[in-house]
């Protein structure tokens, strides 16, 4: 199989022109410190195109690339937020209807993530319940696995722990939430392809308790935790169309895989399958006639499981590089685990390869 070329990227971020602290260039300097290839800004229902392009910092270069987040501010509760990449054009007056947002996404030529799929009340830092609950809607390109901040409203059920994750937010990540995980395999038994990534949702907010103040969850912190991984097939080129379009072609494919870069950097994972006439990487389809060879490769030795339509057909505890040979269709994908500050997590979460 041809070598792909990884790219680092961030995604779902929020500046000032909603409702986060910093600046496009305060995200451009984290991205340079975290070691990002690129970053990708949402704010919420307003589309800053301006900034999108190419910034270098001596020899390393990193691309901005700008979307949007959109949610329909008249309803209430707030739910059925959407990433919305690669359109272009700013689409957040179709928000009151998610299905014909979907449908003006893809006429644009965007790609749609449905973002914190399962994003409920929490009480304790007094925030509502803002989960997607249209299901009802088709022709999205895929879902938010991974976001650190409905993780967070997940796992917190009082004060002391929000204020444990705020000070030490290295201890939250633990794996995606059950529900997105359940929700993807769901949505794959129906027939669906649907691409999952990983976002950090970031907004760097200032609090204020009594005399201490603390930036929840900075920038640069958030850029070393959760990341999408993109597989593209030649190397960047520097000229910000064309690549913007390799990398929103990747998306789209659903080459990629969502990660927990800060116990240790996830570059170098690949999954991928043998069938008898041609290769596939994740994301892609191939036929069982014939027989299938799929491969993982670790960057470090960790614990390895592989699934079928959502449940787990094999587990390697300690290993590096692992193959299955397989006969049946099914939706094959896999999860990866580390022990990290005394606690077994999630650390890699490929998109799927379709065996039809
Ligand atoms: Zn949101
Ligand atoms: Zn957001």
């Amino acid at each position: 199989m041809a070598e792909f070329h990884e790219l680092v990227v961030n995604l779902h971020m929020h500046t000032t022109y909603s409702d986060g602290s910093g600046s496009h260039q305060d995200i451009v300097r984290a991205g340079f410190r975290a070691g990002l290839d690129a970053a990708i800004v949402t704010d919420h229902n307003v589309l800053v195109s301006g900034p999108e392009g190419y910034y270098k910092d001596g020899k390393k270069r990193l691309l901005l690339l700008i979307g949007e987040e959109i949610h329909d501010q008249a309803r209430q509760p707030q739910q059925n937020h959407l990433l919305v990449l690669n359109a272009n054009r700013e689409l957040a007056a179709f928000a009151s209807d998610p299905q014909n947002l979907i449908d003006n996404i893809r006429r644009a030529g965007g790609l749609s993530f449905i973002a914190h799929p399962y994003d409920p009340e929490c009480a304790p830092i007094k925030e509502s319940d803002i989960s997607w609950v249209d299901w009802q809607v088709q022709g999205y390109t895929g879902l938010e696995l991974w976001n650190m901040l409905s993780e967070l409203k997940v796992r917190v059920k009082n004060y002391p722990q929000a204020v444990f994750y705020a000070i030490f937010p290295r201890f939250l990540p633990l794996q995606p939430p059950v529900q997105h995980l359940n929700k993807w395999d769901e949505l794959h038994r129906s027939g669906k392809k649907v691409v999952a990534i990983g976002g950090s949702d970031t907004h760097a907010l200032p609090v204020k308790a009594g005399p201490f103040r603390l930036l929840i969850y900075p920038y640069e912190f958030q850029f070393q935790t959760i990341n999408t991984h993109l597989l593209i097939a030649s190397p960047l080129t520097g000229e910000v169309a064309t690549d913007k379009k390799m990398i929103y072609e990747a998306f789209t494919a659903g080459h990629c895989f969502v990660a927990y870069d800060l116990p240790s950097s996830t570059r170098g994972f690949r999954f991928s399958a043998q069938g008898r006439d041609k290769n596939a990487l994740m994301g892609d389809e191939l036929p069982a006639a014939g027989g299938v060879t799929l491969k993982v490769w670790l960057p470090q030795v960790a614990e390895c499981r592989l699934l079928k339509d959502g449940q787990v057909i094999q587990t390697w505890k300690k290993t590096q590089s692992c193959t299955h040979i397989t006969t049946e269709p099914g939706v094959y994908r896999v999860e990866v685990w580390r022990p990290y500050l005394g606690r077994l997590r999630g650390w890699i979460f490929s998109n799927p390869i379709y065996v039809r």
